[in-house]
C-alpha cells in the first residue's frame, strides 16, 4: 500500500528499493476514478497515526498548507491505509505527498531569502565600518599634520625674515592644495552615500531593477575616485611636510624667491617624477586589465599638464634671469646703456607673454576636459553634477584671469590666445 505504481519494466532497482510487487489484476485492481468524499470516516478509523485523513485531504487540495501543518500532516507515515479503505477511491496519500513537498519548497525559499537579507545587511555594515575607519584615520592624520604645522612657525621664528616669508608662501600653497583635495574628498564621500541610498532603494523596488547595474557602476566609480583622492591627499600632506624642510635646506636666494629658477626646476622635476609613477601604474593596470585604466589615464593627462606648466614656468624664469643678467651687464657699459635696457625689457616682456600664452593654452585644455566630464555626468544623471559645475566655473575664472593678465601685459594684436 505504500509503494508507487511503476509505469513499465524498463526501470532499475536502487539502494532504496525495498521490494518489487507483481500482483495480478485480481489481487490489486487498477485504481478506479476518484469520487467525492462522503465523510464516512473510514480513513480516520484506519489511520495508525490517529490523524484526520479527510481533513488533510481537503487542506491539501485547497492548498491551505498552514492548516494542513496544524493538523499534523508531517506525522503521516504515508502507510496508505486511508487510501486503501476509502470507498470513494480517493488517492489520499498522493495529496499528502504533494502538500509536504510544497511546504518544504516554501521553507527552503524563505530560508534562502533570509540568508540573502542577512548577507546584504552584513555587507552594508562592513562598508559603513570601513568608511568610518578611513574617516577616523583621515582625521587623525589631519590632526597630526595640523599639530606639526602649528609647531613649525615656532621653530621658524628664529630664522631670518626672508626665510619666514618663503616658508609661509610654500605652506599657504600646500594648505590651499590640501584644502581643495579635502573638499573633493568630502564631496566624493557624500556622493558615495547618496549612491548607496539609491542602490538600496533600487534593490528594494523591483520596478527599478533595470537601474541596478547603473547604480552599481556609479558606486564602483565613486569608490575608485575616493581611493584615488585619498592617495592624492596623503601625497599632498607628505609634500606639505617636506616643503618647509626643503625650503630651509635651500640657499638664501632660493628662500627669498619662490619663483627662483632653482625652486621652479625642483617643482618641474617633482612633477615629472609623479608623471613617471602615474605612467607606470597605468601600464600595470592595462597589463592586468583592471577597470581603473580610465581613471589612471585621466590622472596621467592631468599630471602631464602640470609637468608642462612647471616646465613653462621654469623656462620663463630662466629667460627672465638671462634678461636680467644682460640688463646688469648693459648698465655697466658706458655708451649703450639706454638701448640695452630697452632691449632687455622687450625680452622680459616677450618671455612673460610666451609663458602666459602657454598657461592659457593649458588652462583652455583643462576647461574643455572638465566641461566634457560635466556633460557626461549630466547625461548619466550622477550626483557629481553640482561639484563639476562648480569646478568648471572655477577653471573658467582662472582662464579669464590669465587672459586679463595677458591683455594687460601685451600690446594689442601681439597675443595668440587673447581672442580665444
Ligand atoms: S474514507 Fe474516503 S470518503 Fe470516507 S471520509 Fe475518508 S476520504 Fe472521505
Ligand atoms: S497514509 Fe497517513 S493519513 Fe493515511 S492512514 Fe497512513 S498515516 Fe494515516
Amino acid at each position: 500500500m505504500m509503494g508507487f505504481a511503476l509505469p513499465g519494466l524498463e526501470l532499475p532497482v536502487t539502494k532504496t528499493s525495498n521490494c518489487l510487487l507483481a500482483p495480478t489484476e485480481k489481487e490489486l485492481p487498477p485504481n478506479d476514478i476518484a469520487m467525492a468524499c462522503i465523510r464516512c470516516g473510514m480513513c480516520a478509523d484506519a489511520c495508525p497515526a490517529e490523524l484526520l485523513p479527510q481533513q488533510l485531504y481537503w487542506f491539501s487540495k485547497s492548498q491551505e498548507f498552514d492548516k494542513a501543518e496544524q493538523h499534523n500532516i508531517f506525522d503521516c507515515i504515508e502507510c496508505g491505509a486511508c487510501s486503501y479503505v476509502c470507498p470513494s477511491h480517493i488517492p489520499l496519500v498522493q495529496y499528502y505527498r504533494y502538500a509536504k513537498g510544497a511546504i518544504r519548497e516554501e521553507r527552503a525559499a524563505q530560508a534562502k531569502a533570509e540568508r540573502a537579507r542577512l548577507r546584504f545587511e552584513e555587507r552594508l555594515a562592513r562598508q559603513e565600518r570601513e568608511v568610518a575607519e578611513k574617516e577616523a584615520k583621515r582625521k587623525a592624520r589631519a590632526e597630526a599634520a595640523a599639530k606639526a604645522q602649528a609647531a613649525k612657525p615656532a621653530v621658524a621664528a628664529d630664522s631670518a625674515a626672508a626665510a619666514n616669508m618663503a616658508d609661509s608662501n610654500a605652506a599657504s600653497d600646500s594648505n590651499a592644495e590640501l584644502e581643495k583635495l579635502q573638499k573633493q574628498f568630502d564631496a566624493a564621500q557624500s556622493a558615495l552615500a547618496k549612491t548607496k541610498e539609491k542602490l538600496e532603494a533600487a534593490r528594494a523596488d523591483e520596478s527599478m531593477a533595470d537601474k541596478l547595474p547603473l547604480f552599481e557602476s556609479a558606486l564602483n566609480k565613486t569608490q575608485d575616485k575616493i581611493k584615488d583622492l585619498a592617495k592624492q591627499l596623503a601625497a599632498a600632506k607628505k609634500a606639505a611636510k617636506a616643503a618647509p624642510a626643503a625650503t630651509s635646506a635651500a640657499t638664501d636666494t632660493d628662500k627669498g624667491d619662490p619663483n627662483s629658477p632653482e625652486r621652479l626646476k625642483r617643482k618641474w622635476e617633482t612633477a615629472q617624477a609623479r608623471l613617471d609613477t602615474a605612467l607606470k601604474r597605468l601600464a600595470e593596470a592595462k597589463e592586468q586589465g583592471l577597470d581603473t585604466v580610465d581613471a589612471l589615464q585621466t590622472g596621467v593627462d592631468k599630471q602631464q599638464e602640470r609637468v608642462n606648466e612647471a616646465k613653462a614656468a621654469y623656462d620663463a624664469s630662466v629667460a627672465d634671469g638671462a634678461a636680467a643678467g644682460a640688463t646688469v651687464d648693459g648698465s655697466s657699459a658706458s655708451q649703450a646703456t639706454g638701448a640695452q635696457t630697452a632691449d632687455n625689457n622687450a625680452a622680459d616682456q616677450a618671455a612673460n607673454i610666451e609663458a602666459l600664452n602657454k598657461k592659457i593654452l593649458a588652462q583652455q585644455d583643462r576647461v574643455a576636459k572638465m566641461q566634457e566630464r560635466l556633460d557626461m555626468a549630466k547625461a548619466e544623471g550622477l550626483d557629481t553634477v553640482d561639484a563639476l559645475t562648480l569646478g568648471v566655473q572655477k577653471q573658467q575664472d582662472k582662464l579669464l584671469q590669465l587672459q586679463q593678465e595677458l591683455a594687460a601685459l601685451a600690446p594689442a594684436g601681439t597675443t595668440s590666445n587673447e581672442a580665444s
